[in-house]
């Protein structure tokens, strides 16, 4: 039985990763929350874990005191997530923490030889070269939980000599599938937030409505799995049905369905390579009857186009694009700027910076805050 850690574990991934843990009774070794002290109070008394973490330091006290009848330790901040991440006693390491405080403890965890169930995007939208640079040198396996990249290795099993010569990233379209720029003009946050088949946090359900989720992902299956940009064509399935597909050297194509539950690829990954019950329910195709295919609009979804350029010109581009976007997502969210006005924002960061090869965490982290300053400047 492997032993798990949750970085994230509050979040709408954790939650479902403890749902699976629930089920396969995992040996869950440590648990690590942003802010929600209640909900990981409880967790921990359910999991018995023998460290957590809360992020925000802020309540680390509170934390502290209402844990102070069990033995389980409590850590915070970033500290605390590498310590989670490096500890000895842990096989896995689940990262579902949202933004770019989830690179460093994945870093730390490949450098300590922990495999990687990845949840959290910006470790290889940002990171992607070090990562996987990294885990290649410590010969450490990179679990791909996002449905799309879950689906690809999958379909990858028993190919590893095979070509490949595309891969086919399903999109849901979000919310706004269908619409011009101008029907996008008013756009609330309520709408943008009612996305039509995946129930996820706020930050990644914005990153649905604008496509610039698909683009993130575009930029992870570059890195995961090795690919040219060419080699990845984007297709509009209404359903999340079909959670992506594989073609090789000779045209076959093969895909990997479900119903959209995220609890089948985190249990994929936390389980690898067994395939056992699921704390989900069945697919039926007939119930489904019509599965449909459609190309982006690039043009209305500028977010999608600008992650397919930023992999395109290489460099910090990928950085600098998630960047941007975290920081406009942060704003409109808070009513301050409106939706189109976040892939303008995109596109003002990716134009603005010059090409620089991030060489390191702290290189990354140098473009990472001087796009994010040059954003909060343009929306002020
Ligand atoms: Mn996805």
């Amino acid at each position: 039985m492997k032993r798990v850690s949750v970085l994230g574990s509050t979040g709408s991934i954790g939650l479902q990763a403890l749902d699976v843990a629930r089920m396969h009774k995992l040996d869950i070794q440590a648990l690590a929350a942003h802010s929600s002290c209640k909900k990981l109070e409880e967790q921990a008394r359910e999991f018995s874990p023998r460290q957590v973490c809360i992020y925000d330091e802020k309540y680390y006290k509170e934390l502290k005191t209402s844990l102070a009848d069990t033995d389980i330790r409590v850590l915070s901040g970033m500290s605390g997530l590498c310590e989670i991440s490096a500890d000895k006693e842990t096989d896995i390491v689940l990262n579902s923490v949202v933004g770019m405080v989830g690179l460093l403890p994945t870093l730390t965890a490949i450098d300590n030889g922990k495999d990687v169930a990845l949840a959290n995007k910006e470790t290889l939208v940002a990171g992607g070269n070090l990562v996987m640079t990294a885990a290649a040198e410590k010969g450490v396996s990179i679990y791909p939980v996002d449905s799309e990249h879950s689906a690809i290795y999958q379909c990858l099993q028993g190919n590893s000599m095979n070509k490949i010569s595309k891969i086919i990233l399903t999109a849901s379209g979000g919310p706004f599938f269908g619409k011009t720029k101008e029907d996008l003009k008013n756009v609330t946050v309520k709408e943008a937030l009612n996305h039509p088949n995946w129930s996820m946090g706020n930050k990644i359900t914005i990153d649905s409505s604008t496509l610039m989720n698909k683009g993130l992902e575009f930029i992870e299956a570059k890195w995961l799995f090795d690919l040219e940009p060419d080699q990845i064509e984007v297709v509009v399935h209404r359903q999340s049905v079909l959670h992506s597909a594989v073609e090789f050297e000779d045209f076959s194509v093969i895909g990997q369905m479900g119903v959209p539950d995220m609890r089948i690829p985190i249990q994929y990954a936390l389980l690898y390579p067994y395939r056992t019950q699921c704390p989900t329910r069945p697919m039926s195709l007939t119930e489904y009857g019509t599965l449909t295919f459609e190309k982006p609009d690039l043009e209305t979804f500028d977010c999608l186009a600008q992650c397919i350029e930023a992999v395109k010109k290489g460099g910090a581009y990928p950085c600098i694009v998630n960047a941007a976007n975290e920081v406009a997502v942060g704003a409109f969210l808070e009513g301050k700027i409106s939706f189109l006005r976040i892939g303008e924002l995109v596109r003002e960061a990716s134009e603005h910076f010059p090409y620089t090869e991030p060489a390191s965490y702290d290189d990354v982290l140098s473009v990472d805050t001087a796009v994010r300053e040059f954003v909060k400047k343009s929306i002020n």
